[in-house]
């Protein structure tokens, strides 16, 4: 797939799934924009990227980050052509012993940072009327999941900000879609107490964990010319755990 000339602002890319997702795009001919919570560390990684590749630090939650990060990349490269949700946490509890905190800070960064993004997105798109929107939800936001009533809740409602997002822009050429990773090996997976990761390993059909780079792929393709009539649909990049 060929990136060249495009502009791809990618959230949460300082580490894991994100900033594999945005080095495909860079290796791809793209100019990627890096985007996280430490100014130190998007620059460092966008310098390590290259391929013209800018660091913007932004706090998803915030609105007037939010704003700044997608009016800086337009201004700074010209367009923002491809979006990509991934920024994301855990705070995993049964729901008898979670925190209204812990509800509050995963629905926050995980679905309100999505929305926050997509607006600021959707403006710049709809006035150059092509665009494209791809949200990193969860297969446990289509099936649920034991200690994680705030993470699947989050990552159900990205499934339907995509649908409504994708019905709202259709008509002015932006498509939205999301990526439903399963068991991916990344930071976020790395503490799993052994017998959850045992459990998985019994229930992925394809008998692995996932990959960022499988992540990466289905990304690249919602995002890419050969996806122009696909728009509010959720893939599940999981190795058949949740079918
Ligand atoms: P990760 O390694 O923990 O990376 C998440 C990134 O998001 C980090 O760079 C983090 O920054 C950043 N972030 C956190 N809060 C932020 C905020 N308020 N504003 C901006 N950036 C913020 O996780 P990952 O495994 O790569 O996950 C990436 C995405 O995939 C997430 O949405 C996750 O829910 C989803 N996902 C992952 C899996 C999996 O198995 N790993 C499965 C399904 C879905 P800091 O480093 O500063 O904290």
């Amino acid at each position: 797939m060929d990136f060249k000339g495009k502009v791809i602002v990618v959230t949460g890319s300082g580490r894991g799934i994100g900033r594999t997702i945005a080095e495909r795009f860079a290796k791809a001919g793209g100019t990627v924009v890096i985007s996280d919570l430490d100014d130190a560390t998007v620059r460092q990684v966008a310098s390590e990227i290259g391929g013209g590749a800018i660091g913007i630090a932004a706090n998803v939650t915030s609105a007037d980050d939010v704003a700044r990060l997608l009016e800086e990349a337009s201004s700074k490269l010209g367009s923002v052509d491809v979006v990509v949700n991934n920024a994301g946490i855990t705070r995993d509890t049964l729901m008898i012993r979670m925190d209204e905190k812990d509800w509050d800070m995963v629905l926050d960064i995980n679905l309100k940072g999505a929305f926050l993004v997509t607006k600021a997105a959707s403006r710049i798109m709809m006035k150059q009327r092509r665009g494209r929107i791809v949200n990193i939800s969860s297969v446990v936001g289509l099936t649920g999941n034991a200690g994680q009533s705030n993470y699947s809740a989050s990552k159900a409602g990205l499934i339907g900000l995509t649908k409504s997002a994708a019905k709202e822009l259709a008509s002015r050429g932006v498509t939205v879609n999301a990526v439903a990773p399963g068991y991916i090996e990344t930071e976020m997976t790395k503490n799993l107490p052994e017998a959850v990761r045992d459990d998985y390993m019994t229930r992925i059909a394809l008998k692995r964990p996932g990959s960022p780079d499988d992540v990466a792929s289905a990304v690249m393709f919602f995002a890419s010319d050969e996806a122009a009539y696909v728009t509010g649909q959720v893939l599940a990049v999981d190795g058949g755990l949740s079918m």
